[in-house]
């Protein structure tokens, strides 16, 4: 392995083995930047005129998307980019993300919103799993629901999210493995989802970016770290697809790449195949987002609680 810089000379920071190249920290930061335009590029993901909220977690990768976003749109005049913060009210865990992302946003000078399940269902997480352990999927369809509730009253256009290689490709095999073709259609970096003008449409800039150069990225930019775990992740299937692609790719680098690259070939064919124009897409009769039933699942599940 070189330590070299591939392009300079200098110290390198990284060694990519499914490249077998070594960058120093200036030419991977630009590398990495200009592979993330691409993808913003090849897949259309924004208009000029965008404004777009990024899903900010307080976590390395929302951190490093609003980073970017903020530098790619200083040469696009008319774009805006807010933010937006979900608090689930984990103690000691969503706390310290939050304090991250207003520091962030102060930094950045970008306005940042925060939206809580407190509010928005009466209850905290940790009151909510104190009563029943629900798991990360309910958690999910409620951090949905609340992220297109506001982003859709904040006037957004897009939510960006900092979805990235590792988890899309666990996705993919994720659903692969569950047979469950109809979300496997929802992937890709401009999902195709719901055309209902009450859906706002999610980009991923990240979507070929590996988890652990945006974890590089972010540290030579000085972004702040928040490396606790959220107490309640149990998602075991994700975890074991993880490692398998891990020792995939390790015994044979760029793995993930080819791996997203046959994805996205197939992707037009099960587009086709799978993703239903549902006419059954409605309001909801609770809370008036969008579902496929009567009521959607997020209030299904407030009921619950
Ligand atoms: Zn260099
Ligand atoms: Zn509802």
């Amino acid at each position: 392995m070189s330590s070299e810089c591939w392009k300079c000379g200098d110290t390198a920071v990284i060694h990519r083995k499914y490249e077998g190249k070594s960058w120093c920290s200036e030419h991977f930061q630009e590398q990495f930047e200009s592979l993330v335009k691409d993808t913003v590029r090849e897949n259309d993901l924004f208009e000029n005129d965008d404004r777009v909220c990024v899903a900010l977690s307080g976590g390395m990768d929302s951190s490093a998307l609003l980073l970017f976003l903020v530098e790619l749109f200083e040469d696009w005049k008319n774009a805006e980019l807010i933010a937006l913060t979900v608090d689930e009210g984990i103690e000691n865990y969503r706390d310290e993300s939050i304090e991250i992302a207003k520091e962030l946003c102060d930094d950045l000078g970008v306005e940042l919103h925060i939206a809580s399940f407190k509010e928005e269902f009466g209850k905290s997480l940790d009151e909510i799993m104190e009563d029943k352990d629900y798991g990360c999927t309910y958690c999910g369809v409620l951090r949905r629901w609340i992220l297109n509730k506001k982003s859709r009253e904040l006037d957004a256009d897009k939510v960006a999210t900092a979805h990235n290689l590792d988890d899309e490709l666990q996705s993919v095999f994720m659903n692969y493995l569950k047979g469950d073709m109809k979300r496997m259609v929802r992937l890709g970096a401009k999902p195709a989802v719901i055309d209902d003008e009450k859906f706002v449409p999610r980009v991923k800039p990240f979507r070929e970016t590996p988890e652990k150069e945006i974890a590089l990225y972010g540290r030579l930019r000085d972004l702040e770290l928040h490396q606790t775990e959220c107490p309640y992740v149990e998602d075991s299937l994700r975890f074991d697809v993880r490692d398998f692609l891990n020792e995939m790719e390790r015994k044979r680098p760029s793995t993930k790449f080819t791996a997203l690259r046959a994805f996205d070939k197939l992707l037009p064919v099960l587009e086709e195949k799978f993703s239903e124009e549902d006419p059954s897409i409605r309001s909801c009769e609770e809370c008036g987002e969008i579902t496929s039933g009567d009521v959607c699942k997020a209030c299904q599940f407030r009921k619950e609680i």
